[in-house]
């Protein structure tokens, strides 16, 4: 009976796909599926830049694109999240950086499936590099690298920096990855040739970006060819780490302000040092950004869409045509609020893009970041699920999705968001201030009590003047596994990776 099935079910399959292509308009059940994650890439840079950007520019004008509406607070941990999976942050369970009393989120919090884990439930293979929030590396079919794996790796020239020693058998999968990874980190050589060479000496090399997005970006080439893999995902966070600090001067009215008042940026930094003594300096905060230094302080950004630019380039010779990639990031910049002559900040529309099969050319609309893996599913011939609040982007894409199952939640969390004020991972916060992560306001140094506070505003419904954000997390006190299970193999002996950020001259 069942062979008969199976039979008929191939015969139905030969028969529609013959049918298809008499038609013209052939329809594989699925279709490979690559991510390229760039976080904080922000629309107005790329049409500002477009003449620098050619394949950034070739993917919008030749595939569809859209803007997106993204969920609040605007964190990164969230938002990867929130596309990996489909599902709001009370539901995921990543609430932010930090759950507020000093424990660091991981993939360990995360109560749902991500889309390699249900492809390899369907028995089918991903390669997965730096996403947020995949350390502990689960065992998936495929190969992952994950965020922390850059923790266990001495990032500098400096060949006595502390590394996290913790349980770099974690920080990939299969194991053996690590050692095919840490063979492929940039050398000093490969900095010093870069464009980017001013930048990684003005920040110092573990700080800056590049060589952590290079290394996400040669792992995922290394991989991906020979894989065999059905969907491929890459995150790199360059462009959110360089616009906190550099976007304001690429903006026209802050060069214009700068110009016209060559004291005005002094005397912010001045203001913004005696409010928070413990702020980072800002570049250029010593002696003010004046006129003189405004052109190399305009470069920062777009010589790091650049970059990227590249990165695109790179990504798509490797995937040739017969993939369907897509571009996307979690949030826009835009120049900070309070502080606009001194800090970027994000901006709530992020770029959605896509090209290859199944992509209806030339297409724009609006999507929501709930949208992204409801689309994905339904590209890579996977049903989405019910309590999904996403859908999929029928507007930019010609695919029909398979009817959803019940739920991709694996367990029902309540999101765990402290109310403490506890000091804090001291171990997490040495790494995020060396990574240079930063919070949504820009402050590099205090990233971690930001975001905390933010999120106890969220936490505590009697908080007085907090937004309120879309997916607002749970209760706090609820019952519920969110911090039951304790994150595996936090770094215990974490320790300061070395150089401090070094922020211009
Ligand atoms: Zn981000």
């Amino acid at each position: 009976m069942r062979g008969r099935y199976i039979a008929l079910g191939g015969f139905v399959a030969v028969a529609l796909t013959v049918l298809a292509a008499g038609l013209g308009c052939a329809r594989p059940p699925r279709t490979r599926v690559v991510i390229l994650g760039l976080d904080g890439l922000e629309y107005n840079a790329l049409h500002r830049y477009a003449k620098d950007l050619p394949n950034l520019t070739k993917l919008l004008a030749e595939g569809a694109h859209a803007e997106m509406e993204v969920t609040t607070p605007i964190m990164s941990p969230i938002l990867w999240t929130t596309m990996a999976s489909g599902y709001p942050a009370d539901v995921h369970g990543v609430g932010g950086w930090t759950n507020g009393q000093g424990r660091s989120f991981t993939g360990a919090d995360v109560r749902v499936e991500r889309i390699w884990d249900a492809l390899s439930a369907d028995g089918r293979k991903s390669v997965v590099s730096g996403w947020l929030m995949t350390w502990p590396a689960g065992i998936i079919r495929g190969q992952l690298l994950s965020d922390r794996f850059v923790w266990t790796l001495p990032m500098s020239r400096d060949e006595d920096q502390d590394v996290v020693e913790g349980h770099p058998q974690v920080t990939t999968y299969p194991d053996t990855l690590a050692t095919r990874a840490a063979a492929l980190l940039p050398d000093q050589a490969w900095l010093d040739a870069s464009p980017l060479a001013y930048q990684v000496k003005e920040y110092g090399a573990p700080s800056h970006p590049l060589r952590r997005d290079e290394l996400h970006l040669r792992v995922f080439e290394a991989l991906w060819p020979t894989s065999d893999a059905e969907f491929g995902a890459v995150y790199l966070n360059g462009a959110d780490q360089v616009s906190h600090i550099y976007w304001p001067f690429t903006e026209p009215e802050v060069q214009r302000e700068i110009r016209l008042d060559p004291g005005a940026h002094k005397r912010q930094v001045d203001e913004i040092l005696r409010r928070h003594p413990n702020h980072a300096m800002p570049p250029w905060g010593e002696t003010g950004l004046t006129s003189d230094h405004l052109g190399e302080a305009a470069q920062w950004v777009p010589d790091y869409y650049r970059y990227l630019d590249s990165v695109l380039g790179r990504v798509e010779a490797v995937i040739g045509p017969d993939t369907t990639l897509l571009v996307v990031s979690d949030h826009g910049f835009q120049v900070s609020g309070s502080k606009p002559l001194v800090e970027g900040q994000h901006r709530g529309v992020a770029v959605f893009a896509a090209i290859g099969p199944h992509v209806k050319a030339g297409a724009t609309g609006k999507v929501h970041v709930y949208d992204v893996a409801p689309t994905v599913y339904a590209l890579l011939g996977l049903p989405a699920a019910a309590d999904m609040p996403g859908k999929v982007a029928t507007d930019l894409f010609d695919v029909v999705p398979l009817a959803p199952i019940a739920t991709r939640t694996l367990e029902r969390g309540v999101l765990e968001v402290g109310a403490g004020a506890s000091a804090g991972d001291q171990a997490l916060k040495s790494q995020l201030e060396a990574l240079g992560y930063v919070d949504e306001d820009g402050k590099p140094l205090s990233a971690i009590g930001e975001s905390r506070r933010k999120m106890n505003v969220v936490a505590d419904p009697n908080a007085a003047g907090g937004t309120t954000p879309e997916a607002a997390p749970g209760s706090p006190g609820g019952a519920g596994p969110g911090g039951a299970a304790p994150p595996v193999g936090t770094p215990g002996g974490a320790t300061s990776p070395g150089e401090t950020p070094r922020r211009g001259p």
